[in-house]
């Protein structure tokens, strides 16, 4: 059975105090959500082991990682440094990290390799604009994405990947995807990789919907069979709201 998980992207949000209070509410909130439900929290590298203290329940994600092992690469922080705070996943691929800091397909790759090989998760990203919708190419481009992020994995490593789809429209904006819009895209995601890697390991892959997600659309959303979750940026900023997506399946 595929893990039904609910993830949190604080994203360049909140000073460490009250990262470390933000999070102390999730974990003392986490007790109301369902054993079989995930709980992750994403949060800024300057706050992995502070948070990693005030959580047991919930789970901890880095934000991004670096696309080479070490060295001379001033302010990047490495996957085996993330590792090393006591995360268990990263977020890879983000479509503000894609688009703002021009990080390609090429390099999510390298960063996806690195943080396999530091035992983290990747949370890999992948949507279309709202332009690539609008000229109805947002299948061939989701395609393109996981070909190229991710198909050069072997179907052991890539059984340990998370799927993120976010449609960049969606994202911030309050605009969510119709439940349908979510659905019919999740098991298209799914079918691209039961073509790669076959059915069995297709089954086990869980897809988080992400994209102005909140305690009010989640349990639309969560209720569509390929849709196993949710990747939550501005509503995870509060741990009522955050919580309350969680008790959403
Ligand atoms: C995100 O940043 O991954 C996200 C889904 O943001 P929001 O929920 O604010 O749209």
């Amino acid at each position: 059975m595929r893990k039904k998980i609910v993830a949190g992207n604080w994203k360049m949000n909140t000073t460490l105090q009250e990262g470390i209070k933000l999070a102390s509410e999730v974990e003392s909130l986490s007790t109301q959500v369902p054993s079989d439900v995930t709980l992750i929290v994403c949060v800024p590298f300057t706050h992995l082991t502070e948070v990693k203290k005030v959580i047991n329940r919930t789970l901890l994600g880095a934000e991004n990682c670096a696309s080479e092992v070490s060295g001379a690469y001033t302010g990047e922080v490495s996957a085996a440094m993330v590792a090393s705070t006591g995360a268990n996943y990263v977020i890879i691929g983000h479509s503000e990290r894609r688009s703002y800091f021009n990080e390609t397909d090429e390099t999510l790759a390298k960063k996806v390799k690195l943080a396999l090989a530091n035992q983290l998760t990747p949370i890999f990203c992948i949507g279309e604009l709202l332009s690539e919708r609008e000229a109805n190419i947002h299948f061939d481009v989701v395609k393109k994405q996981l070909q190229k992020g991710l198909f050069d994995l072997s179907a052991e490593d890539f059984g340990k990947i998370v799927i993120a789809y976010e449609p960049v429209w969606a994202i911030g904006t309050g605009r969510t995807a119709t439940s349908e819009q979510a659905q019919e895209m999740h098991y298209f995601i799914r079918n691209t990789i039961a073509e790669k890697y076959g059915k069995e390991v297709a089954k086990e892959i869980s897809i988080l919907y992400g994209g102005s997600c909140n305690d009010k659309n989640a349990a639309e959303l969560f209720a569509n069979p390929d849709v196993d979750g949710g990747l939550i940026g501005g509503a995870s900023l509060k741990a009522e709201s955050f919580i309350a997506i969680a008790r959403s399946f």
